[in-house]
């Protein structure tokens, strides 16, 4: 079974900056790690690839300090790692992203499944694993929780929704972006961190997987961020200390006043 999977390198801290002009994250001098979601996608690869064997390449679009993701995915045990990289695909929207992932993909050749992670920690639109799978015109499956069988042409999985779950089955190649709940994700071994940083990565550029020029970065990106502005926090939560029976009765009284004054009891 050959597997793909492309990564996000996100900043590591939940505090990101935006240059108002240019409406895009400012990610210089912020340490970056693989979006945390995605490495719910690598672990699942692995559990697949140690069941039915076959090959996982981890892609990521990035500037070239992304190949530190790309590494760390291989230290986990995944065998590949490609970097899409260049200036033409700065400022690129997650149209442009998709685009951008979709093509590289079709020139690395055959492929069986591509797990995305739910969605980015940074952008957190959820938008680029959908995006890929209709560039390359394959089912998608989102918010995938389980795997239930797969077959050679095949696979049936559980569909995580507010209700509960749907069971789905779909014709490989297919693109499942995942949930937490699929796997848990492994550390990786000293051996796999040794030898993912002596691996040789696949770097290739818009040239080298022929991209239509119009359709790369800020310029091929329809998105128009036309303002920004941060949430003003208007509410002050209430903080009631508990830490003994005293306390305790006090804290209930309190919260039933608040109750009565809502007018909800
Ligand atoms: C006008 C505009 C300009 C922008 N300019 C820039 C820029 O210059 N530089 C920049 O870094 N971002 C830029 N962005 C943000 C960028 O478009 C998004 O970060 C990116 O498309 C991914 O979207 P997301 O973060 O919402 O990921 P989601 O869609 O939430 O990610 C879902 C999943 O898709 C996969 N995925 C997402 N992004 C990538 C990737 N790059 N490589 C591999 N897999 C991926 C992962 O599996 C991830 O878990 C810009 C956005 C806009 C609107």
């Amino acid at each position: 079974m050959n597997i793909i999977i492309p990564i996000k390198q996100v900043p590591e801290t939940g505090n990101v900056k935006m240059d108002e002009e240019t409406g895009t994250m400012v990610r210089s001098g912020v340490e970056s790690i693989v979006n945390p979601l995605d490495l719910y996608a690598i672990e699942l690869g692995i559990e697949l690839k140690e069941k039915y064997g076959g090959r996982i390449t981890t892609i990521t679009m990035g500037p070239p300090s992304a190949q530190k993701a790309l590494r760390e995915a291989l230290a986990m045990g995944c065998d590949e790692g490609v970097l899409l990289s260049g200036k033409e695909f700065a400022g690129s929207d997650t149209w442009a992203t998709s685009y951008a992932l979709a093509e590289a993909i079709k020139k690395l050749g055959k492929y069986d499944l591509i797990l995305a992670g739910e969605r980015a920690t940074d952008g957190d639109t959820g938008q680029v694993g959908p995006g890929i799978a209709s560039f390359l015109d394959i089912p998608l499956l989102t918010y995938i929780s389980k795997i239930n069988h797969i077959k050679e042409d095949s696979l049936t999985v559980e569909r995580l929704v507010e209700e509960g779950y749907e069971v789905l089955k779909a014709p490989l190649p297919a693109l499942l972006t995942v949930v937490k709940e699929i796997s848990f994700p492994r550390l990786p071994t000293l051996r796999g961190k040794q030898k993912a940083k002596k691996a040789e990565l696949i770097k290739l550029s818009a040239e080298d997987i022929e991209l239509e020029q119009g359709k790369l970065g800020l310029q091929g990106s329809p998105t128009r961020v036309v303002k920004i502005s941060h949430p003003r926090v208007t509410r002050n939560g209430e903080y009631l200390k508990v830490i003994d029976e005293d306390s305790l009765q006090k804290a209930v009284m309190r919260f039933k006043d608040f109750l009565k004054e809502k007018e909800i009891i």
